[in-house]
């Protein structure tokens, strides 16, 4: 049987994306794609991302503003926020710490977190959650102001296997991306086992975190800087690969993947 697919995060918004983004729509439809869930990052590209949800029918807007681009915000950002979030049915997304690449502005990356945080509490919203090197602080912040709606995603989650059990408790989903294919991640395989299959959910992040070579369906030109460009279509390829790597077979692994979507996003579908 033919299960529909759906890619739980990526930015089909950026700009890396522009020279494939017109042939997507007919291609999710010939691929059986349901929803893809288009995160914003920054005030900036919040338009952007209403643009396409009012485009294409397989999108699904998350606005917010992620720990790396905390400091362009505007003064009136939680007001947009409140209203972008007004104007159709979305998720709060992609928001986080982060301090890995950003370590001395911590208490600001707080600050922004729970601010959005709290719009999707109040109005009980699925949110998204990018985390890197800040697993304590985030399970304190989550524990104290607990989530109040269908569920958060730890995006390509990166935390530490003792930590599931905690965040399972208080609600979290966890997806798959196409970077565990990557034989530096193969210990991601053991964090997973442990992950109940109702929270997992598939992600290609594109147009970051590219599989590995031998995944890659739709390659595209690398960047200036040698960064491979992940296509949103290998979307494919990481069911492929999760399919293979949790050991489930395909047909279920789309079956589970397709309630478990439907049980965090349904409400905002
Ligand atoms: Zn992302």
């Amino acid at each position: 049987m033919n299960h529909l697919l759906y890619d739980a995060h990526l930015h089909l918004q950026d700009r890396r994306l522009d020279c494939v983004r017109s042939g997507l729509p007919t291609w999710y439809c010939k691929e059986n794609v349901a929803r893809i869930v288009v995160n914003g990052t920054q005030v900036s590209d919040w338009p952007d991302v209403l643009q396409l949800a009012e485009q294409m029918q397989q999108v699904l807007p998350s606005f917010g503003i992620h720990p790396w681009w905390i400091e362009n915000r505007p003064e009136d950002w939680l007001n947009r926020l409140i209203g972008h979030q007004e104007s159709i049915p979305s998720v709060i997304g992609e928001i986080g710490l982060d301090r890995w690449f950003k370590k001395d502005n911590m208490e600001d990356q707080v600050s922004v977190f729970l601010d959005q945080w709290h719009v999707a509490n109040e109005r009980g919203l699925p949110v998204t959650i990018h985390c890197l090197k800040a697993w304590g602080t985030l399970l304190d912040l989550i524990e104290k102001h607990p989530h109040q709606g269908p569920g958060f995603l730890l995006h390509s989650y990166s935390g530490p296997l003792e930590m599931v059990d905690a965040w399972v408790k208080l609600g979290a989903r966890f997806s798959i991306s196409g970077h565990f294919a990557h034989p530096r991640k193969a210990s991601r395989r053991e964090v997973f086992q442990r992950i109940p299959l109702d929270r997992i959910l598939i992600e290609t992040d594109a147009p970051d975190m590219p599989p590995p070579e031998e995944w890659v369906k739709f390659p595209l030109p690398t960047e200036p800087d040698q960064k491979p460009i992940n296509h949103p279509g290998n979307l494919i390829s990481i069911y492929d690969f999760a399919a293979k790597w949790l050991k489930i077979p395909q047909d279920e692994l789309e079956s589970i993947i397709e309630h478990n979507f439907r049980e965090m996003f349904g409400m905002v579908m």
